[in-house]
């Protein structure tokens, strides 16, 4: 164990004045510089000493210290290769903790986990990089992968979107597609003076417990029905679907709905995710 605790402001400003490093906003690096926040996380993503720990965007190792005192392993990828000579020092102590230098969106996930955690299960623990929140979340949860849990600290408002129940404002096709993966819990909400650089959004930690068994149904359409019914929100089920260019006639769709026992006037908004299932599971197959 090491004596220096990587989040305390002075460490972090020491490091990354003595490897001259800057950060780098387009790679979305706002690093933790509070411990509250960073056990909180651990402790949230329910790491044990049994835990293989996947994580992303390691910075300079604040998160990845404290991954590494509860986990029994922690692989860390990251993309800027000017982290690397640091992130070789500050976390030399430990080692269970691996670090691949890589894009989180290109590395093949099922075969580092197979050939890093013996195939899992695993947790996923990260800072994300806000710019690139959606398409990695996307990736983690449509691959099939063996994970248990995804805990992340994202923008607050995403966070918000992704727990809206039906009938909110904020309730939309983010919502429908993390549900339909998984359970989602928000865990804290985060000031923005706990990072270095301070962002211009708050965040919020969201937790992903991951469903095992998904529901029997041809995926892609599913998610083609909700995409359609979420385009036009303010317009009803009805008119979203048959004007969005499916090969179904209205009168199909009205049939369709009626047999859900879903109202042709209801709007997107207001269809919970056993709606949209059991829709496009009666709908004919569709075409664009
Ligand atoms: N975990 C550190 C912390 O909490 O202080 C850093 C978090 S910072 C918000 C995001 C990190 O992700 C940065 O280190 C950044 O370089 C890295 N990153 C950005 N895009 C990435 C990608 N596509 N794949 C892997 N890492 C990425």
């Amino acid at each position: 164990m090491t004596n220096n605790r990587l989040y305390s402001p002075k460490y972090v400003r020491e490091i990354i004045d003595r490897y001259g490093f800057t950060f780098s906003k387009s790679l979305g690096q706002n690093f933790l510089i509070d411990g509250n926040i960073v056990r909180k996380i651990v402790q949230g993503a329910e790491v044990t000493r049994d835990d293989y720990v996947l994580e992303i965007g390691p910075g300079i190792g604040i998160l990845t210290e404290e991954l590494a005192l509860n986990a029994k392993k922690v692989v860390s990828v990251e993309l800027d290769r000017g982290l690397l000579d640091v992130l070789e020092e500050t976390l030399a102590a430990y080692d269970n903790v691996e670090i691949i230098h890589g894009d989180i969106l290109k590395i093949d996930l099922k075969k580092l986990i197979d050939e890093k955690f013996e195939g899992g299960p695993i947790k996923i623990v990260a800072n994300l990089p806000y710019y690139v929140t959606t398409p990695i979340l996307g990736k983690l949860l449509e691959e099939s992968l063996n994970i248990d849990s995804i805990t992340v600290m994202i923008q607050k408002e995403v966070a918000d979107r992704m727990v809206a129940a039906h009938g909110s404002k904020a309730y939309g096709s983010l919502s429908v597609f993390v549900n339909f993966y998984s359970r989602p819990e928000i865990l804290l909400k985060v000031p923005k003076t706990v990072f270095m650089p301070q962002p211009k959004i708050d965040s919020s930690v969201i937790k992903l417990n991951i469903i095992k068994e998904l529901p029997d149904l041809d995926r892609e359409k599913f998610f083609q029905v909700v995409k359609a019914a979420f385009s036009k929100r303010r317009k009803t089920i009805l008119n979203s679907l048959s004007t969005y260019g499916f090969n179904l006639d209205k009168e199909d769709i009205r049939k369709a709905l009626e047999e859900a026992e879903i109202s042709p006037q209801a709007r997107a908004e207001d269809l919970s995710l056993e709606d949209f299932i059991k829709i496009s599971k009666i709908l004919p197959p569709l075409y664009i």
